[in-house]
């Protein structure tokens, strides 16, 4: 098995996240500044992503993201109009705040992507639906400068999909002119990360606390790439 780049999903596989604090600042912000109830503001909040995601629009990279549903909520809400789009950047950064904050670190993450850039075999790849800002923000917590450890970066504006979606297999092999057999695709959902690579042929590793689909490999703790990959 020769492999040459490594593609790593970022939510749950190199970090953890907790976005419940950050909804909560969130709309207690909103709140505070237009005086609608926080309890409003949620029930409306979660109607609205619900229509979202029944509608055949679910998988849009603009209407998934959260400016664009906060919008719609304060309109609806009656919100002075001249008031709402600095309420909401000012309110989805406090969230990405928040979320950078409260980031999770799991256990040998920096020290196993480190050992793996050392060796100079392999091409590090994040590819992951998040959007580019708060996922370099994400990475630059964890990492202190995301560059020093991987060569490429993926996001939901640069694939133009959300997760499952066989772009982001795509613009790897391409941009690096790989084969399949060529690739390991990192995650910690078969669905959303590794049933695609798989079924072009990839390696694929489920990393999590639960078997699920049929990776090639499974693994609980992320140090366990040292093994499989055959570095040294
Ligand atoms: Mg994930």
């Amino acid at each position: 098995m020769v492999i040459k780049a490594i593609v790593f999903d970022a939510d749950h596989t190199l970090y953890d996240i907790d976005v419940k604090k950050a909804y909560d600042l969130m709309f207690s912000y909103i709140s505070h500044e237009t005086g609608l109830d926080k309890v409003l503001l949620k029930t409306v909040w979660r109607s609205h992503i619900c229509t979202i995601l029944k509608s055949d629009k679910s998988q849009d990279v603009n209407r998934r993201k959260r400016e664009f549903v906060l919008d719609m909520v304060l309109n609806q809400l009656d919100v002075d109009k001249s008031k709402i789009d600095k309420l909401v950047k000012s309110s989805v950064d406090l969230f990405w705040k928040s979320v950078v904050d409260n980031l999770i670190l799991k256990p040998n993450t920096v020290e196993t992507i480190s050992m793996l850039k050392k060796t100079d075999k392999f091409v590090l790849i994040v590819a992951s639906d998040e959007y580019i800002l708060p996922l370099k923000m994400k990475l630059n917590k964890i990492f202190g400068d995301w560059k020093q450890y991987f060569d490429y970066v993926i996001s939901s504006d640069i694939a133009g999909e959300l997760k499952p979606s066989v772009k982001y297999y795509d613009l790897v092999a391409e941009k690096y002119g790989l084969e399949s057999r060529d690739m390991v695709f990192v995650g910690d959902s078969w669905v959303r990360d590794l049933e695609i690579p798989s079924s072009m042929g990839a390696c694929t590793v489920l990393l999590s606390d639960k078997k699920e689909g049929s990776p090639t490999h499974f693994i609980r703790n992320i140090s366990e790439l040292e093994k499989i990959l055959d570095v040294n």
